[in-house]
Parts: C-alpha cells; sequence; structure tokens
C-alpha cells in the first residue's frame, strides 16, 4: 500500500497538491482501510503528505527553501553513497546497473516526461542500493521521492538531455575505482540539477480548493 501511493506520487499520477481521499483509495485499490490509513502515516512522517485540520491529507507541496534543503541534504548523501561503492560493489551490480542505463537511454532518446524522469531518478536510487549501504539508501529513497515533489513543481519542462551523459561519468569513475573523482562528478551533477529548478514560476502549485475557502 505503502508502494502503490508512493509510486504513484514519485510518477506524478498524484502530483502535489492532491488531496487523498482515503474512502476512494480504499474503493481504487480494492484496499484494506486500515492499511491505508497507517500507509498515510508514514508518507506523513516522511514529509510526503500533509495533513491539515479540517482539510485531510494531500501530497505536499515542498516550498522553495524545503526545495534548497532537500538538495543540501542530497549532496551530503550521494557523495556518501558514491565513497561507499568500491570496484567490487559495482561488479556484483553490473547487470542491474547496464539493464538501468540501456532504460534510461530508451528514455531520454525518446519523449515521455514521465518515462525521462523516472528513468533518471531510478539512478540515484540504483546507486543507493549498490553502495549495500541500507542506512544511506533509505534516506536517499525519502530524498527522491522529495526530489520528485520539487521537480513536479519546479522544473522547467524541458529536461536536459546531458544528465545521462553525467549518470554515465559518475558509473565510469567508480568502475576505475575513483570515488573521490566520482563525489566530485555526483556533486557537479546535484548543482547542475539544483540550477534547473525555477522558484519564481509562475505555473506553480494549484490552487488548494480546501485551503482557499477556509
Ligand atoms: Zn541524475
Amino acid at each position: 500500500m505503502f508502494d502503490a501511493l508512493s509510486n504513484a506520487i514519485a510518477r506524478h499520477s498524484l502530483p502535489p497538491g492532491t488531496r487523498l481521499v482515503e474512502a476512494q483509495i480504499v474503493e481504487a485499490l480494492s484496499a484494506n482501510r486500515n492499511h491505508v490509513q497507517s500507509a498515510i502515516q508514514r508518507l506523513v512522517l516522511q514529509n510526503i503528505v500533509t495533513i491539515e485540520p479540517n482539510c485531510g491529507a494531500h501530497v505536499s507541496e515542498p516550498s522553495a527553501q524545503e526545495a534548497r534543503d532537500v538538495f543540501a541534504a542530497r549532496r551530503a548523501v550521494e557523495q556518501g553513497v558514491v565513497e561507499n561503492i568500491s570496484q567490487d560493489k559495482m561488479k556484483r551490480h553490473i547487470k542491474a546497473l547496464e539493464a538501468h542505463m540501456q532504460a534510461e537511454f530508451g528514455a531520454t532518446a525518446g519523449d515521455d516526461r514521465r518515462a525521462i524522469i523516472r528513468e533518471l531518478c531510478n539512478f540515484h536510487r540504483l546507486l543507493g542500493n549498490v553502495s549495500e549501504n541500507k542506512v544511506l539508501s533509505t534516506i536517499l529513497d525519502n530524498l527522491m521521492l522529495r526530489s520528485s515533489l520539487i521537480v513536479a513543481l519546479y522544473q522547467r519542462n524541458d529536461i536536459p538531455n546531458c544528465q545521462h551523459s553525467e549518470h554515465k561519468a559518475i558509473l565510469s569513475a567508480l568502475e576505475l575505482g575513483d570515488r573521490e573523482g566520482a563525489a566530485a562528478l555526483m556533486l557537479d551533477h546535484l548543482n547542475h540539477l539544483e540550477s534547473e529548478l525555477q522558484f519564481n514560476d509562475e505555473s506553480k502549485p494549484a490552487v488548494d480548493l480546501c485551503k482557499a475557502l477556509v
């Protein structure tokens, strides 16, 4: 249940601001009410969903400040992730890495924006797995989910396709055992991503009817 909701949020099927009506989710997923409630509670604890008095639950809409904080946290965590990836770990996960890079290349060559965002995001989560450090990868999973909200709210419509080549460069450094170089490339990559965000975009969050009327 938690995965079903968080995946829908990650792929922007439930964009920021969407009201989450428990009864509708129970019906749509033929799910148990208690399971839906506890999944929503978990998402609230992870800052993915916000509950406001009298307004119920909705998918969170991170502020510009929160977006910057998430990126600062990603810089710390993801540099840690790559520093934890030895050449041995790269070898152990080579099949998953190759399959991912193929899927990412395929997506970025097309024009399905959701597929592109999903694959570009998956790269970061995959590196979390490759690090074989559950603490880092759990923190990273949360940060990536929060990033998907940020991308939905603040990223320009055109997605720079250089992201795929930056991912490739990080992997090449790791394959050579150059963890310091990979960490530096990751830092550049995240700075690049953050610079693509537009915090004064007019196409900003849809009006929350509930908030507007109360
Ligand atoms: Zn990336």
